[in-house]
C-alpha cells in the first residue's frame, strides 16, 4: 500500500517536472517569438491594391526616421521593449552626428508643404518620428531635444495618454506649446487598420484626430499607421480625415507627392556618425 503511495507520489513529481521544463522554455522562447512578429510580415511590402502611376514629379529627398522607446531597459526579459529602444546616450550622439552634419530636423507638416510644392526646404532636412507617445519621450527624448533645439514628431495614440508607459495629457500638451515638437495622430487604441472591419479602422482614424485636437487647442495634421499595416481603403479614410501625410514602416528615404499616404521611413538603428549619415543618404533616387 505504501509503495502505491510512494509510486504515485514519484509519477506526480515527473508531471510537475515535465511541466515546468515546458512552461520555462515557454516563457524563455515566447519573447523571441513576440519580438520577431511585433510588425506583421506584409508591413514591409506595399499593398497589391494600391496602384501608383509612374510619378511625374521630382522625388524630395527627406530621410525620416523612425524611433520607439529611447531609455534604458532594466527588464532584460522584455524583448519587444529592447528591440525598440535605443538608449538614451546613442539617441543623443545621433542628434550631434546631424547636427554637426548640418541636418536640419523638420515637422512633417514642413514635409506636407514641401510635397504640396509650397516651400523650398533646408538643404539637408530629417525627420524625427517618434511612435506610440511613449512617456520616455517626456523625460528622455524632450530634454535633448531642448538641449540641441531640435525638432521632432511624436506620433500619439490618443485613448491611452495617462496610462503607464504612456505620456499623460498636460504632457502632450507641454511639448506641443514647446514649438519642438509636432503632435501627430496614431489611432486611438493602437489597431492593426487592416485586420479590423472598415468601420473601426474609420472611427480609429477619424477620432484620434478630434480628440488630439480638443487636447492641443489646433488642427493635428499627420497620421501614423500602427504596424505599418494599410490598405487602399484605410489610406483613403486617412485622405478623407483631411490628415496631410501618413507614415509606414517601409523603407526609403525618397518621397513624391502621390505617396504622401505611404511615406517611407527608416530606422536609425544603433548608428551614430559617418555609418548613421550614410545610412540616411545610401538609398538612389527614385
Ligand atoms: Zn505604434
Amino acid at each position: 500500500m505504501v509503495k502505491k503511495y510512494v509510486l504515485y507520489g514519484k509519477v506526480v513529481t515527473i508531471i510537475l517536472c515535465i511541466g515546468l521544463f515546458f512552461a520555462t522554455l515557454l516563457r524563455l522562447l515566447y519573447p523571441l517569438y513576440s519580438k520577431k512578429h511585433y510588425y506583421p510580415k506584409d508591413s514591409f511590402r506595399f499593398p497589391k491594391d494600391i496602384i501608383r502611376p509612374t510619378p511625374t514629379d521630382a522625388p524630395i529627398h527627406i530621410p525620416i526616421l523612425m524611433y520607439h522607446y529611447v531609455e534604458y531597459v532594466k527588464d532584460k526579459g522584455d524583448r519587444i521593449r529592447i528591440g525598440l529602444n535605443i538608449p538614451r546616450n546613442i539617441f543623443e550622439e545621433q542628434i550631434k552626428t546631424l547636427v554637426e552634419a548640418s541636418y536640419s530636423a523638420i515637422f512633417m507638416n514642413d514635409v506636407a508643404d514641401a510635397l504640396d510644392g509650397k516651400v523650398t526646404l533646408p538643404q539637408k532636412p530629417v525627420v524625427l518620428t517618434f511612435d506610440d507617445g511613449y512617456g520616455d519621450f517626456y523625460t528622455d527624448v524632450f530634454p535633448i531635444l531642448k538641449k540641441y533645439n531640435i525638432k521632432a514628431v511624436n506620433y500619439v495614440i490618443s485613448e491611452v495618454l495617462g496610462k503607464k508607459n504612456y505620456m499623460t495629457r498636460e504632457q502632450v500638451q507641454e511639448i506641443d506649446k514647446s514649438g519642438l515638437v509636432e503632435v501627430a495622430s496614431h489611432t486611438t487604441s493602437h489597431v492593426n487598420l487592416k485586420l479590423v472591419p472598415l468601420s473601426v479602422a474609420r472611427k480609429e482614424i477619424f477620432q484620434s484626430k478630434i480628440d488630439l485636437e480638443e487636447l492641443v487647442g489646433h488642427t493635428v495634421f499627420n497620421f501614423a499607421y500602427p504596424y505599418g499595416a494599410f490598405t487602399a481603403s484605410v489610406a483613403g479614410y486617412v485622405k478623407e480625415a483631411q490628415y496631410r501625410t501618413a507614415v509606414t514602416v517601409l523603407p526609403g528615404t525618397w518621397h513624391h507627392e502621390q505617396d504622401r499616404y505611404y511615406l517611407e521611413r527608416i530606422r536609425p538603428g544603433y548608428n551614430t556618425g559617418n555609418t548613421l549619415l550614410k545610412l540616411l543618404e545610401k538609398e538612389d533616387k527614385k
